[in-house]
Parts: structure tokens; sequence; C-alpha cells
């Protein structure tokens, strides 16, 4: 036993270190997932609000992300979040001096309630207009909190532009997650130049969803395969995302405070996250392939 022990441990000090770096850990959907959402007390606890970048702020909990986007017209609000959220958004808006009556626009990352519940509540709060893509409109419809039909002022195509006051989101359709799920596109201004923004939609695949024979959308592979097509070639330096685990906000936002370039500038990290999921993808697709039989 002893001996097995130590041949086991000659051997593995044996594989040289850039064998072990060149093969990057294959997230499960259950690990992707927790990393993403966390505990319901992260989920609800207030992250300290703070600029990201030009006008873009952040105003989200510990784990599900909401950006306020500035401009002389009002703001634009990305992700109400669940209803149970409202109060955190609203202090994080007030404490950064702003007002929330001056929401004007509120888009979604995607049509799951962590991200879009509160349309409703926070359109009655600030008269702001709700805008979603339009292959999500029919899972928003039926996301009816209280009873309360879900708003929809402007249904969105792929590749529409959202303008206020001189700012500029663009939609894009990144589909999988689901079927309207939506990357979010700006130029922020900074230090003289400007920067390419994306906010991440959501590429993951949670725990149980069939990619192979699913009787709900028997296209959901190829929907995720265009999500990661539209994905790799959008340029990016400011990876931002539905929940902040996807660009490392706790990390960035420590380094803040030391002063020196803007630490949530990372073109690195914009294509870190999204091979990171899309080897999730690839592996469970793989496994429902094996597993599977042909119908
Ligand atoms: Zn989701």
């Amino acid at each position: 036993m002893r001996t097995s022990t130590l041949c086991l441990a000659v051997a593995l000090a044996a594989i040289p270190t850039h064998a072990l770096a060149q093969a990057p850990k294959v997230w499960t959907p259950q690990e992707l997932f927790v990393r993403n959402i966390g505990t319901r007390e992260q989920q609800d606890r207030q992250f300290p609000p703070h600029k990201v970048i030009g006008n873009i702020y952040y105003v989200g909990t510990e784990t599900l992300a909401s950006f306020l986007i500035t401009t002389p017209q009002g703001h634009i609000l990305v992700n109400s979040m669940y209803e149970r959220n409202w109060p955190v958004i609203r202090k994080s808006i007030e404490q950064l001096g702003l007002k929330t009556a001056d929401i004007k626009i509120i888009l979604g990352s995607h049509a799951h309630a962590d991200h879009m519940e509160a349309d409703a509540l926070i359109k009655d709060a600030t008269g702001a207009q709700v805008m979603a893509m339009a292959e999500d409109v029919p899972a928003l419809q039926a996301m009816r909190p209280g009873g309360k039909a879900h708003p929809i002022d402007k249904v969105l195509r792929d590749g529409d532009q959202v303008t206020l006051g001189g700012t500029t989101l663009v939609a894009h359709l990144t589909p999988g997650h689901t079927k309207g799920c939506t990357t979010w596109t700006m130029k922020a201004q900074e230090g003289g130049r400007a920067y390419d923004v994306v906010i991440i939609g959501s590429m993951g695949v949670n725990p149980g969803t069939r990619l192979v024979n699913n009787p709900t959308n028997p296209t959901i592979a190829e929907e995720y395969r265009q999500g990661f097509k539209v994905m790799h070639a959008l340029p990016c330096e400011v990876p931002l995302g539905s929940h902040p685990a996807m660009y490392n906000m706790t990390d960035k936002h420590a380094k803040l405070a030391a002063g020196g370039p803007n630490p949530f500038v990372d073109p690195q990290g914009c294509k870190a996250e999204i091979d990171l999921v899309e080897r999730t993808f690839t592996s469970v697709l793989e496994e429902q392939r094996k597993t599977t039989s042909p119908q």
C-alpha cells in the first residue's frame, strides 16, 4: 500500500508542469451554475456600487449583476434582477449620487427571473421603457411576479441599437441559454480613448439541460453554436456579464483602490470566459451524444 502510494507520487511528480497547464479544467454545468449564482445570501447582498469604466456603473449584488449606464438624457438599466433586489439597486444608485427617477430604459440579459423579474416593478417606479429581444418575449410574457403582466414597450431584433443621450448599446442575439439571450455591446470613453465593452448575456449550460433530443427545443445545440460564433467575433476589451463571476468582478474591484490602470480592461479575460463556457458546452454535448440513442 505504502509502496504504491509512493509510486503514484513519483509518477505525478514526473509529469511536466507545462503538460498540466495545457489541459484547462472543464467545469461541469453544476460547478458553473454555483460559481455564477452563489448562495441565496450572495444573490441578495449588496456589492459596493462602483464606476466600472466611462459612464458604466455597477449597482448589483454579489452574484447578480446590474449595470447603470448614465447619459445626459437619463439612465439605462441593464438587468432589473429579482423583485426582492430592487431595494439594493435603488440604494446603490443613490449611494453613487444618482437618481432612480432618471432611469429611462430597462434592458436585460435573458428571460430568467434572476435578471429580468423586476422589469414591471421598476417600470412602475420610474416610468422607464422596457425593451427585450423578440426571441425572449414568450418567456418574458410567462414571467408574471405577483400576477403582474410583463411590460414590453419595444421588441428588439438581433443587431438593433438602443440610443440615449449619445450612448448606444447594440443588442446581439447569443442564443442557447435562452432563445433570446442577449449580449450587449457599447463603447465606453475613458482617458481619451474608446473601449469595447461586452456584457455577456450567458452562454452557460444549466444543470439538467438536454442538448441532444430535447423535445421542447430540438435546435438548442445549434442555437448554442450560433451564440458562441457571435461571442468569439465580438471585439472585447472590457468583459462584463449577467453574473459578476463571469468577469472576476471581486478581484478586479479589489484592485481599484490601488489606482493604476483600470482593472476592468481585460481582453484576455473576455476570451478566457468564452472558452471556459464553450468547453462545458462541448463536453456536455459529447457526453449526451454518447449516452443518447439515436431517434
Ligand atoms: Zn439564466
